[in-house]
């Protein structure tokens, strides 16, 4: 069957060659990449009642002219007309500026429907366009006009006219994509009423299920491609189904000192499902701070090891990988297994020992930083590699690391919280386990928020902290254009904290101290030798110190609110009641409102989700590469449920054995051939 859409514009009356280049520069080449350039916004021509517009806002009128133009002359060649109009009883005033025809059209009684801007305060349109009510021009405009992404030789009125050509010829060629129990299920517009209604709306209704449905069309196709790949990355890896002796596994988690939560055991089932499973596993754990993540690791690698096979965490600092080190050693080795650090720090005859017996299968577990992947590192048969902090690894690393063994299950562990629309736009093809729920007995931290001048009350509430023998850490930001400067700041804070504090001790923490003098400083502040830990924000992750009850954080407003959640979450850690005091002086309200969001939630995953209404989804991941798609329609913010919904529905449709025979998915399964997915790979 020919494609009609696939046709030239320059098919069109009106459209010639340079014209056509002029289109070009748009992106729009055929007939279906014009019918597919959306309106970005419409001009409103619904008529509005006086009692509801607004001060300076553009609205329709209809009115009856009451009396007699007045015209007024000035400058060289200027004017201006004004006149009565009756409203609903109410007397207004409409002027028009150097437009002197429209004085002929003003007779008193007639009425009339106006278009510009309103100034509330003098009862007054400034009016940019009128028409005659019931004249035929004014019952040819629809309410909603379409304005376009306009570009060079490409103007408004002209874009209208020749997609409203291409519409009267075409239309009738615009095929269905979706299934139809997809158009029925959601009551979607047809696609070919959908992209005429798009373009010229009847009405506000109609223009919103227009949008809807190629949203909903938009947002399924990309799931659709997501889940697809994520299919077929699973039947081309070869992974181990690995063989899990459960019944051992079972006896590790019952003689752990506390019972797993719900959602702890949940995810455990999906990880170990999936190890089991012949793919290899290519899953996001996140979880909040605190929520016990590092117990679900070590089931993992303690369940990778008994079924034969070695593992690995990966993390992203020294500090945090001793830390993991000390932890899983506690619940691993009682247990016979071998548990080793590899680290920038560990070199020479230790290093060398180290890589033998990892290489001879001696040790079981191997934590440690990305001195893990160097080139020399080799495992005898890696079957399982955490890392945590994924998104401090690069793709490139992650490469390395499964190249490392045969194809080991791999888990990436975050304690940032992503709110579910982002990581399942941006992690489309990753499996995602989520832990939603903290251990029981927690106190919720007592966040507040402190101006620079109120420091001084802020310092004598820590006061009463360490006469109770507490600890407390005092953040300074860091940022990364000068670390220079914000050592600097740090030791600064420090000499002032060490005069103020002068009978406890206060501890230095940053990036430029040599690892040996900040595990000392960690130890230090571990054991209780020191009181104050006065840190830049290398104490961000996986820091653990439960006497630590009480946090000051400087300059917050320079953080995100992921980070300061972060960096919250080193006190509250311990069966004692925590604090946290962000000191900030925000300048703007989209500033202020971040840190009155910080005092009012714990939730890490409800403040992601309000970090990113306040910075939009652009800004969420940084300045970083995204992954995010750029969706013509949809809106990650505002049709999340939509979002949610398609992803289901691919899910289901990629997985089903009739999508991948039956001829009314052929154009689907075209669409995913076009995005690098072959049927062929995908059917085994
Ligand atoms: P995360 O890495 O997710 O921030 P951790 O794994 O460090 O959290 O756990 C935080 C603390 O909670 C640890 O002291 C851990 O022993 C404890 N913990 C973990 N799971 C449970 C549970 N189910 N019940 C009680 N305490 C738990
Ligand atoms: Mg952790």
């Amino acid at each position: 069957m020919i494609d009609l859409l696939a046709s030239p514009i320059t098919e069109l009356y009106g459209i010639g060659e340079e014209r056509a280049r002029d289109m070009a520069a748009l992106g729009i080449v055929s007939i279906r990449d014009l019918l597919e350039h959306f309106p970005s916004r419409y001009e409103d021509y619904r008529v509005r009642d006086l009692t509801e517009v607004k001060h300076d806002e553009r609205v329709t009128l209809v009115g009856t002219v009451y009396g007699e133009p007045s015209v007024r002359f000035y400058g060289k060649r200027k004017s201006r007309i004004s006149i009565k109009l009756v409203i609903d009883r109410v007397v207004v005033s409409a002027v028009w500026f150097n437009q002197m025809y429209v004085k002929n059209q003003l007779s008193p009684g007639k009425e009339v429907v106006v278009t510009g801007k309103w100034d509330k305060h003098k009862l007054q349109i400034t009016v940019s366009e009128m028409t005659e009510k019931d004249s035929p021009r004014e019952k040819k405009r629809t309410d909603l006009v379409p304005v376009y992404p306009l570009g060079a030789g490409v103007n408004l009125l002209f874009l209208r006219k020749t997609i409203q050509r291409a519409l009267d010829k075409y239309k009738s060629q615009i095929p269905e994509i979706l299934p139809e129990e997809l158009v029925q299920k959601y009551r979607l517009l047809p696609r070919r009423e959908a992209i005429e209604a798009i373009h010229f709306p009847q009405d506000a209704e109609e223009g919103k299920q227009a949008r809807r449905r190629l949203m909903f069309e938009e947002l399924f196709l990309f799931q659709l491609k997501m889940q697809a790949f994520r299919r077929m990355t699973r039947q081309q890896t070869e992974g181990v189904s690995q063989q899990l002796p459960m019944e051992e596994v079972r006896e590790f988690v019952r003689q752990l000192p506390f019972p797993l939560t719900g959602a702890q055991k949940r995810v455990v089932k999906e990880i170990l499902d999936d190890m089991q499973a012949p793919y290899a596993m290519n899953r996001l754990l996140q979880g909040d701070v605190g929520s016990g993540k590092t117990v679900v690791a070590a089931i993992g690698l303690y369940a990778t090891v008994k079924a034969g096979f070695q593992g690995a965490l990966m993390v992203p600092t020294e500090i945090l990988a001793e830390q993991h080190m000390d932890s899983l050693q506690a619940m691993l080795e009682p247990q016979g297994l071998q548990v080793a650090l590899l680290t920038g720090s560990v070199t020479g005859k230790r290093r060398r020992e180290i890589l033998d017996a990892l290489q001879m299968g001696q040790i079981d577990i191997l934590v440690g930083t990305h001195a893990l992947i160097q080139d020399d590192v080799f495992f005898k048969n890696l079957g399982l590699v955490i890392t945590d902090e994924q998104h401090r690894f690069g793709v490139e690393q992650r490469r390395v690391l499964r190249n490392k063994g045969l194809s080991p299950d791999v888990l990436f562990m975050t304690a940032t919280p992503i709110p579910r629309t982002l990581a399942i736009t941006a992690f489309g093809d990753m499996d995602v386990s989520t832990i939603d729920e903290m251990p029981a007995g927690r106190k919720p931290i007592e966040t507040s928020w402190a101006k620079h001048e109120q420091f001084h009350t802020v310092l004598e509430r820590l006061r009463v902290e360490l006469k109770h023998g507490r600890q407390a850490y005092v953040i300074c930001p860091l940022i990364e254009e000068s670390e220079k400067l914000d050592v600097q700041n740090a030791i600064d804070v420090h000499a002032q904290l060490s005069v103020y504090f002068k009978e406890y001790q206060v501890g230095l923490m940053h990036g430029r101290l040599p690892s040996k003098e900040k595990d000392a400083v960690m130890q230090d502040f571990a054991s209780a030798k020191t009181n104050i830990l006065v840190s830049t924000t290398v104490v961000e992750v996986g820091v653990n110190v439960p006497n630590a009850t009480y946090m000051v954080i400087y300059d917050a407003e320079r953080f995100g609110l992921a980070q300061l959640h972060q960096l919250r979450g080193r006190v509250g850690r311990g069966a004692d009641q925590s604090y946290c005091v962000l000191i900030a002086d925000p300048k703007s309200e989209v500033g202020k409102e971040r840190m009155r969001v910080m005092c009012e939630t714990n939730d890490g995953f409800e403040l992601s989700q309000r970090d990113l209404e306040l910075r939009g989804p652009g800004d969420f991941f940084g300045t970083k590469q995204s992954g995010l798609p750029d969706f013509k329609v949809a809106d990650l913010l505002s049709d999340y449920k939509a979002l949610e919904v398609a992803r289901q529905e691919a899910a289901v449709m990629v997985n089903s054995d009739v999508f991948w025979k039956e001829e009314k998915y052929g154009w689907l399964r075209q669409y995913l051939r076009t995005q690098g997915i072959l049927e062929g790979t995908v059917l085994d």
